[in-house]
């Protein structure tokens, strides 16, 4: 029986929080769920174990374009991406503003003893450089460039491909030139970009790459970092000597093979990827024809096919969650990590939208089973909702 039987009314609209698990995925964990080995044992039952592991990496590496060997399991995205940080054994760290906190807090944590201000932080061994962004949310080349200096020898940059709360993707590929041709190392949070953009890791020039299952309908609590073959990696977590001994601790085998057919699957989410574009842009369209002060966040930017992020004038966030939720359609306030606390989004922030606009902002993200009468369930519900808020604050007034 699902957990989710009681909500099979609601719609689902909040994949970059976590897409539902696709039904081939449950299907291939269930049945490695009936593996008894651990991949490290040497006989049949072990043997088994680790031919499923194996799989699973090809599948994986297959979806970025890399080699089977450079793939690393790990227990997902911010795994990934605190390993990609802590472990490269760079002295200086260049991030951009808008990078998921897994990544800001990392890169904080590595430099906070004798911090003087965000945007420059030193400690005795780390250096750390935040990157702002334009008003659309981009890292500029110049931006990078003077961040760089002449000679970034001891320097890693971190850029995300993909914004999780506006979708705006970084042009990671001209980026990263610029930083390796200085000696930086480059790592990429790719997490919310498999099965809604194509890429590849060659193409993108990166060095390590970070990757989440549960954001293309694989299970929660696993993902991969890709460290390009001759890249020198420190492990994290220190144990055993799986994965190349770069991540100690007996493989989540069920996970990375609902995680490996995840990534196979990507392949039909691309195709859709277009279908996912035109209902975004439906239901950016109609909601701002409802109030035309409603405004996209990254409009004006290079976006995820199934990302908005807008701002419902004069309503507060949790307002419009709690709202739609009760007409039983579920998004997200901003970030989904920080969801359930009441923070301004630091990345529409970092865009330099005004308070009383992050504050009433929302995002909407569709996935694989997302169709055209989600999207007219949510606007008609936005419609519904908005038009009870303003007849609220009307009425408000004219008492006042
Ligand atoms: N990076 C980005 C861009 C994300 O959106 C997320 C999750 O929201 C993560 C990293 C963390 O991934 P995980 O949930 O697998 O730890």
């Amino acid at each position: 029986m699902s957990l989710d039987t009681n909500l099979t009314e609601a719609i689902y609209l909040d994949y970059n929080a976590t897409a539902p698990v696709k039904p081939q995925v449950t299907q291939a964990i269930a049945e490695a769920l009936a593996m008894t080995g651990n991949p490290s044992s040497v006989h049949q039952f072990g043997r088994v174990a680790r031919d499923a592991v194996e799989e699973a990496r090809d599948q994986v590496a297959k979806m970025i374009g890399s080699s089977a060997a450079e793939i690393i399991f790990t227990a997902g995205g911010t795994e990934s991406n605190n390993t990609a940080l802590a472990s490269a054994g760079r002295k200086r760290l260049i991030v951009s503003e808008v990078e998921h906190p897994s990544v800001l807090r990392a890169a904080e944590s590595l430099t906070s003893y004798g911090s003087d201000s965000i945007n420059n932080r030193r400690s005795g061994e780390h250096e750390l450089i935040v990157l702002p962004v334009d008003s659309e949310g981009i890292v500029s080349l110049e931006v990078l460039n003077r961040a760089l200096g002449a000679n970034a020898d001891d320097t890693l940059v971190s850029i995300m491909l993909a914004n999780n709360e506006t979708g705006v993707i970084q042009p990671v590929s001209e980026l990263a030139a610029l930083a390796r041709k200085r000696g930086a190392l480059v790592h990429c949070d790719a997490v919310q970009a498999p099965g809604r953009i194509a890429f590849d890791v060659s193409a993108l020039g990166v060095d390590m790459l970070s990757l989440s299952a549960h954001k293309f309908g694989g299970p929660k609590g696993v993902g991969a970092l890709y460290l390009r073959a001759g890249v020198d990696l420190q492990a994290l977590v220190i144990g055993g000597g799986q994965e190349r001994g770069l991540r100690a601790g007996t493989e989540n085998v069920v996970g990375i093979v609902g995680f490996g057919i995840a990534a196979h699957l990507t392949i039909e989410d691309l195709q859709r990827a277009p279908h996912l574009a035109t209902l975004r842009d439906t239901l950016e369209q109609c909601l701002q024809e409802i109030d035309p002060a409603v405004r996209v966040f990254g409009g004006g930017a290079e976006r995820l096919p199934n990302t908005s992020c807008l701002s419902m004038p004069g309503v507060q966030s949790e307002m419009q969650v709690m709202g739609l939720d009760l007409a039983g359609v579920a998004i997200s306030a901003g970030s989904a990590c920080s969801s359930g606390k009441v923070e301004p989004s630091h990345v529409l922030r970092a865009l330099g939208a005004p308070d009383a606009e992050t504050g009433c902002a929302i995002r909407i993200s569709l996935g694989w089973a997302s169709s055209a009468a989600d999207v007219e369930k949510l606007v008609s519900s936005w419609r519904a909702f908005y038009a009870g808020m303003s007849a609220r604050y009307t009425g408000a007034a004219s008492a006042g």
